[in-house]
């Protein structure tokens, strides 16, 4: 599919799941697959949609930028924009996770352990592949990221056929907050592997793949 006037849509960084005020849990995700893919597309002239968890690279210029936070926050928005999208490559690093309970002050400290319940967040890419894209017309390309610390091959793979996606890029973990990344971009014909290039060559690969799928 070619990259030019379609419309792409991308999920970059992290999620914060507030626990209070002040506290949150996250990852380390530092965006920059996400922004690089965001940029590259829109050098490709597609018309982009990237939504970012927060992170410290500027927003890019001329692409249509939408701010969030949590992991909820970030489903409400990526079912907005799905529907009418060609493209969507689901880069962030979405907790799995957040607190069952927000507690509106700071929870004070009382010396004593204290117990923190989690439930799990909606699995934005699941849920999207498996039931919005089949109601649509025409499904839109779907692309995804795992981090494997441990048969990158074989478990990223395993979520390719789960999430029903076009590709996926896996990814080691030392990727995380680093410039380079090695791995491997896997389609259900065939895997490339790759090695400790920059985050923007891997993302020119990356939408070279899609633009050779049909
Ligand atoms: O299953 P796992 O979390 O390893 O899958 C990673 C892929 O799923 C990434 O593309 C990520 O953006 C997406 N994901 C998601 N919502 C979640 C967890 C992961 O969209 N809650």
């Amino acid at each position: 599919m070619r990259i030019k006037n379609k419309n792409v849509l991308i999920t970059a960084g992290p999620t914060r799941e507030y626990i209070d005020p002040v506290r949150y849990i996250s990852n380390g995700s530092s965006g920059k697959m996400g922004y690089a893919l965001a940029n590259e597309a829109k050098k490709r002239r597609a018309d982009v949609i990237l939504i970012s968890g927060p992170t410290n690279i500027p927003q890019p210029k001329n692409i249509k930028f939408i701010n969030v936070v949590s992991a909820l926050e970030m489903f409400k928005e990526v079912k907005k924009y799905f529907k009418k999208c060609d493209i969507f490559i689901s880069c962030a690093a979405v907790c799995d996770y957040r607190p069952e309970n927000f507690a509106a002050k700071k929870i004070k400290k009382t010396g004593r352990a204290i117990s923190l319940k989690l439930v799990p967040n909606p699995d934005i890419l699941l849920l999207l592949s498996k039931s919005l894209s089949r109601r649509v017309a025409k499904p839109p390309i779907i692309v995804g990221f795992a981090l494997e610390t441990d048969n990158l091959v074989r478990n990223a793979l395993l979520k390719l056929k789960k999430k029903n996606l076009e590709m996926i890029v896996a990814n080691k973990p030392e990727a995380m907050e680093s410039d380079e990344t090695s791995g491997a971009l896997i389609t259900p014909k065939g895997i490339k592997h790759f090695s400790k290039i920059s985050k923007k060559r891997l993302a020119g690969i990356i939408l070279d793949e899609i633009s050779a799928l049909q």
